[in-house]
């Protein structure tokens, strides 16, 4: 058996874990993350990606609303790469109630949100898609932040500051000496145990909290609310649309890459099905007929996937439903709740608050340990997000590779990009078209950003997510782990197994039209030329 000796362990690899272990290494602690997938597996991978002006909390939640505004502007200073400013729009619907508009301007200025009133004229003028009907607009500084490229950037810094990152490993026990903790048991994907030792664990695990928790003898109420979203084929939206109404289900078109995205819906489930990731047709028939209202072009496009997350919301006593319930965060020092010393929950908030989460927790963490560092993560920018004044556009001069490549690269790894292009031919070979992945970006990410199989490639670099869904290259993709990876072919082969099917269950909510005859080639493709059903034969024998 494996054992680590650290002074931190932080279960849990989404953007809180990440941030936490980056806010950490830089205080000069030594800190180990344990993560049971991948990093940015859990909720921080599945959510609309916003980066919050704040707006939509700031008629009720003037404490979130207030946090949300001033990490906008932190995050857009130190996670540039990470962000598109689109800007935000609040439209009211003939539908909706026309008093809102002013109750959210109100909110707005109350947190400190500079919220502007527009007219319908100009409001068209920013985003022609939208519904003419529309009785009023305002703009808010919303935006769009990658949360997988942003937790991997917190991640890289974390591992280049001296922490330890062991993904796909599991904590199975929280071990204790009296009334203190003292470490944690964990198993890797092979079933080898590692030990880890330290004086402070902390409990990032967001949903999964409260089965963490359970491992220490204490209970954390979880109040799981499941949210759904739909994948459109193209961006229609420039501008993330919102709509002006207390917040209820489809209100929200928010652009994403090459594609759009409508959000979301809010559905309590019990505990036990925080890990079925099921899509229901109700939901799917609301996120269309909704995001038609404000788009009515979403009628002309086809979903590509549909795809839901838990929110991490700690139950509060009395409240009844998953939009009413705080999303504010939520710091638990359980030597003062529950008398044993060491461990610390973070929940709640959300990823565009997964600095300051981590800050607040840094902050305890460093208390029980006696260092008097201060935090230093709202200063010091990001990997990727290091100066300004460095484009694709150098590196183009030095490299002579095509203009289109170098900007996918550069929108993706920020300065990062001079890790990755080089003059070499493997950055002229395109392996996703979509998204325009070439070899050396793969090489980067298996060799430099933990990855460990294809889905884990797909969050780096977003291999296979645009609008063919890995029908073109995720043979090629796979063929890579062999030559920078280290998989036998077999391995390979069963790479490109797994992330068919972890695809398929995103597009399984929406197959009709197109996207059904699409699946039907995907299938043929890989089951009857490529002889994937063999695969699938043996992984039945074997389970
Ligand atoms: C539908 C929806 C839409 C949202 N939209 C937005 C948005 O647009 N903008 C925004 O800012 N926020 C949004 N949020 C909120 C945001 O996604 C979450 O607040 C945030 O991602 C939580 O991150 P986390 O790191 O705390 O938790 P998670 O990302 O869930 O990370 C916890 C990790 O712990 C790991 N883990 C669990 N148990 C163990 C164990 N035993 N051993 C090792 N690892 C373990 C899990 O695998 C997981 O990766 C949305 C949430 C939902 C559900």
């Amino acid at each position: 058996m494996n054992r680590i000796e650290t002074d931190v362990i932080i279960i849990g690899g989404g953007a809180t874990g990440a941030g936490t272990a980056r806010d950490l290494s830089m205080r000069g602690l030594r800190c180990v993350l344990i993560e049971k997938n991948d990093i940015a597996s859990g909720t921080t991978g599945r959510n609309h990606g916003l980066l919050h002006s704040g707006a939509r909390y700031a008629v009720k939640d003037h404490e979130s609303a207030h946090e949300c505004m001033r990490e906008n502007k932190t995050l857009r200073k130190i996670a540039w790469h990470c962000i598109e400013d689109t800007g935000g729009l609040f439209v009211t619907l003939p539908e909706d109630d026309p008093g809102y508009h002013r109750l959210l301007l109100e909110g707005c200025r109350y947190a400190g949100i500079p919220a502007k009133e527009i007219s319908i004229r100009k409001a068209l003028q920013l985003e022609p898609n939208l519904n003419p009907g529309i009785l009023s607009a305002m703009t808010v500084p919303d935006g769009t932040i990658d949360p997988f490229r942003l937790t991997s950037s917190n991640m890289l810094d974390a591992k280049e500051r001296g922490a330890i990152i062991l993904t796909h490993t599991r904590v199975s026990s929280i071990l204790k000496e009296g009334s203190k903790v003292s470490g944690v048991s964990c198993i890797t994907k092979n079933g080898d145990v590692i030990e880890v030792m330290a004086p402070v664990i902390i409990n990032a695990a967001g949903v999964w909290g409260q089965e963490v928790c359970a491992m220490a003898d204490i209970k954390l109420p979880m109040f799981p609310s499941k949210g759904s979203m739909l994948i459109i084929d193209y961006r229609i939206n420039g501008v993330v649309v919102n709509r002006c109404r207390p917040p209820a289900d489809g209100d929200i078109i928010v652009p994403g890459d090459t594609v759009s995205l409508i959000g979301t819906t809010s559905k309590e489930i019990p505990y036990d099905k925080i890990d079925d990731y099921t899509i229901d047709d109700d939901e799917i028939d609301i996120l269309l007929s909704d995001g038609e209202k404000l788009i009515p072009n979403v009628k002309n496009t086809r979903a590509l996937r549909a795809y839901c997350g838990v929110r991490p919301l700690v139950a509060v006593s009395g409240e009844a439903e998953g939009r009413n319930i705080s999303r504010g965060i939520v710091l638990i020092d359980h030597k003062e709740r529950d008398g044993l010393d060491g461990l610390i929950t973070i929940s709640g908030g959300k990823l565009m608050t997964y600095r300051l989460m981590a800050e607040k927790t840094s902050d305890l963490a460093c208390k029980k340990l006696g260092v008097k560092k201060k935090c230093k993560t709202h200063k010091v920018p990001l990997p990727g997000s290091e100066s300004r004044f460095s484009s694709g556009r150098t590196v183009k001069r030095f490299s002579g590779i095509p203009d289109s490549v170098v900007g996918s690269t550069f929108y993706r790894h920020g300065q990062r990009l001079r890790n990755i292009m080089t003059g070499e031919k493997k950055n002229y070979r395109l392996i996703c078209e979509c998204e325009m992945v070439t070899e050396g970006e793969i090489e980067y990410a298996i060799k430099k950003l933990d990855v460990k199989d294809l889905v884990d490639l797909r969050r780096r670099t977003r291999i296979g997510m645009g609008p063919c869904q890995g029908e073109l290259c995720a043979y090629r993709g796979a063929g890579l782990f062999h030559e920078y990876g280290g998989t036998t072919p077999e391995g390979s082969v069963e790479l490109l197994h797994d992330f068919l099917e972890e695809r398929w269950k995103g597009i399984r909510p929406v197959l009709w039209g197109d996207g059904l005859r699409e699946s039907e080639f995907t299938y043929w493709i890989y089951q009857g030329l490529f002889g994937l059903s063999h695969v699938n034969n043996k992984k039945k024998k074997k389970g």
